[in-house]
């Protein structure tokens, strides 16, 4: 497991080199504390950053613990209605290419464009922010105050036409870099399997509890090397 959420952090260290190369000329307005993007986003993550997560979350004190375990809760009775009135309710986990994007943004982005992440605090910070999901690095805009704008006007449906161009401008970028980069990550990690810790897709809150006794969160046993 250690050397799991080593590769998890190395990963991610890496997504961060990559992005800040890509975007070297581009003028990008995101830092922590920013959080306009952080309501109704779709709790879906990769294998290897819902073990990164889960690394996080238990660095975390008993009562942040606990409250992240009340609002996931309040986030899946959300998520299961919104889902249920637009009729896509995928199974977790999944590969990657089986889940529809677009449904997924009328079920999270549209139906609970109200309901913060669960791991934002009441402050308004990521508690998780060292191990937030990729989804989460690659939503980068280079003006927050139309984030804001868009956050204030629940009708703007997820990101208006000027955010979205940009972060698939940024994505594909990434994309182009990423392939190389995993297979040399993968050399130095022989022994996991980082292709289906890449693809493999959890819904979080279908995974992820609290131990009652240990007040530690656990993960559903997806991967043993
Ligand atoms: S995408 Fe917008 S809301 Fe999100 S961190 Fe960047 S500037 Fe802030
Ligand atoms: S994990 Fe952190 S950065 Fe990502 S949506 Fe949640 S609060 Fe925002």
């Amino acid at each position: 497991m250690e050397e799991l959420f080593r590769l998890a952090e190395e990963r991610a260290e890496l997504i961060d080199g990559i992005i800040s190369d890509i975007t070297s000329d581009l003028r990008i307005d995101c830092g922590e504390g920013c959080v306009y993007c952080c309501y109704g986003v779709p709790l879906w993550v990769r294998l290897i950053e819902a073990y990164h997560l889960l690394h996080a979350l238990n660095s975390l004190p008993i009562r942040d613990r606990k409250e992240i375990a009340s609002r996931l809760r309040v986030y899946r009775k959300e998520y299961e209605s919104s889902a249920e009135r637009e009729g896509y309710r995928p199974e977790s986990p999944t590969a990657e290419e089986s889940l529809d994007l677009g449904k997924l943004g009328l079920v999270c982005g549209l139906g609970m464009n109200e309901i913060p992440c669960p791991f934002l605090s009441e402050e308004g910070m990521c508690r998780v922010y060292k191990a937030r999901p990729s989804m989460c690095r690659l939503t980068l805009f280079f003006d927050r105050s139309v984030c804001k704008r868009d956050w204030e006007n629940p009708l703007s449906f997820i990101w208006s036409r000027e955010i979205a161009p940009f972060i698939e401008e940024v994505r594909g970028r990434f994309r182009k870099r990423w392939s190389t980069e995993l297979k040399r990550l993968q050399e130095k990690y022989p022994y996991l399997d980082l292709l289906r810790l890449e693809k493999e897709m959890i819904f979080l809150p279908y995974h992820l509890s609290l131990d009652p006794l240990k007040k530690t969160f656990k993960l559903k046993a997806f991967y043993s090397p």
